[in-house]
């Protein structure tokens, strides 16, 4: 998955082409940036790639999620539904503008199950978010429907899934709006960064204000400016954007690259007994940014792990007791642990979770192994860690 694997003389031109102009923000200077907008030439040339009429950079995909929510017109009460494995962001951008997080169930699909969705549905519910975790996708036809007869909007979380697509479009591009993060260790990598997609003018607007304290970037003085809306700081740099310019040049190698890897790695592990692979809803093509499977029994996929490790196969995850990524290890959630005070509505959502049946989520985490695809590989490390992972698993299912 990580771009910064390929770092090279793209990301360097670009960004010296700013350090040259000294101009270190997206945002006015005209008459010294030697005609370099990093962040709208990114803006321009990403929403092309996805297919999608707009793009707006932000400062990370936590950002994103944070802006593509307020541009939506999502707010204090309102309920957001979200999936038990995703990242902390999911629900971190959900309450950061004063909204509720409704965690349901995910399937085989190791995201968003739609009936555990159209279950969870009440009169302040907004909006349903499925995240496309480890580069494959939720059941968007099915999600969208959901939405249609619900007068819902279907938000996108493709932070780990840049580059995949459903019936034809790319992630992020299918629903309402589409998010992406451009961090460190992404597919693409901005440093720190993230991004919406919309193919909704309102919503880009909103977007392009929101991100800048509302500013409605009308004329050539930004202190004249005028600000129709209440906003926020989740602006990127132009050096951040430069570097992720960079890395869009190599975008569709970094892609072509993993699929080769996964292949090889899935050829290998379809030959050891009892392992199957999550499952890909019809349509859709993963982005291969991580190979996932299940084990027959949690036991036998807690051991596999492990044994993975002791064997020096690196990089692959037991989600299931990840603190970041399942909610098993939020704590901080369920015990509602905020810094300061809480509104009222979110407080009583999150008192819920401690006794919730998540029996359905835990079937599926407790047996899944996922593992990172890697840009850098040589074929030969490739074949042999495919090798060595059938070894290993085969050995503990015989065990
Ligand atoms: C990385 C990630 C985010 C957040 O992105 P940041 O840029 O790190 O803020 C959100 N959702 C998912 C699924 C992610 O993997």
């Amino acid at each position: 998955m990580p771009g910064f694997e390929v770092f090279g003389a793209e990301e360097r031109k670009h960004v010296n082409d700013v350090l040259e102009s000294g101009i270190l923000m997206r945002y006015g200077f005209d008459p010294m940036r030697n005609g370099h907008y990093k962040a709208q030439e990114f803006e321009t040339q990403f929403a092309q790639k996805m297919g999608s009429d707009y793009c707006q950079l932000v400062s990370s995909g936590t950002a994103a999620l944070t802006v593509a929510l307020a541009t939506a017109g999502i707010g204090a009460g309102d309920e957001v539904i979200m999936p038990t494995f995703t990242f902390v962001a999911s629900f971190e951008s959900i309450m950061a503008i004063g909204a509720v997080p409704v965690l349901v169930d995910i399937d085989d699909t190791l995201t968003l199950d739609p009936k555990a969705v159209e279950a969870a549905i009440t009169s302040k519910t907004r909006c349903v978010m499925p995240v496309h975790m480890c580069g494959s996708m939720a059941n968007l036809d099915a999600l969208k429907a959901i939405c249609d007869s619900n007068d819902l909007i279907l938000l996108e979380d493709a932070c780990q899934a840049v580059g995949g697509s459903y019936k034809g479009v790319m992630l992020g591009a299918y629903g309402d709006l589409g998010c992406f993060s451009f961090d460190f260790v992404k597919t693409i990598t901005c440093g720190e960064g993230g991004g919406v997609i919309t193919n909704n003018e309102q919503y880009a607007k909103r977007a392009d204000q929101f991100q800048d304290h509302g500013h409605d970037h009308v004329g050539s003085d930004r202190g004249a400016e005028g600000h129709p809306f209440l906003g926020y700081n989740y602006r990127i740099s132009e050096l951040h954007a430069a570097v992720g310019l960079g890395q869009l040049e190599k975008f569709d190698q970094i892609i072509n690259r993993q699929k080769e890897h996964y292949s090889i790695m899935r050829e290998a592990l379809s030959q050891v007994d009892g392992v199957n692979f999550r499952t890909v809803p019809e349509g859709g093509v993963e982005n291969y940014s991580f190979l996932s499977f299940y084990m027959p029994t949690q036991q036998l996929a807690q051991e596999g792990h492990q044994k993975l490790g002791e064997a020096e196969v690196d990089a692959c995850f037991y989600w299931y007791s990840n603190s970041w990524h399942y909610i098993n290890g939020w704590e901080h959630l369920k015990n509602a642990k905020a810094m300061g005070g809480l509104n009222e509505s979110i407080k009583a959502q999150l008192s819920t979770l401690a006794n919730k049946d998540f029996s359905k989520s835990d079937h599926w985490m407790g047996r899944n192994i996922s593992c990172l695809v890697k840009v850098g590989w040589t074929d030969d490390q490739v074949k042999e860690r495919a090798a060595t992972m059938q070894r290993v698993l085969q050995t503990q299912v015989n065990s």
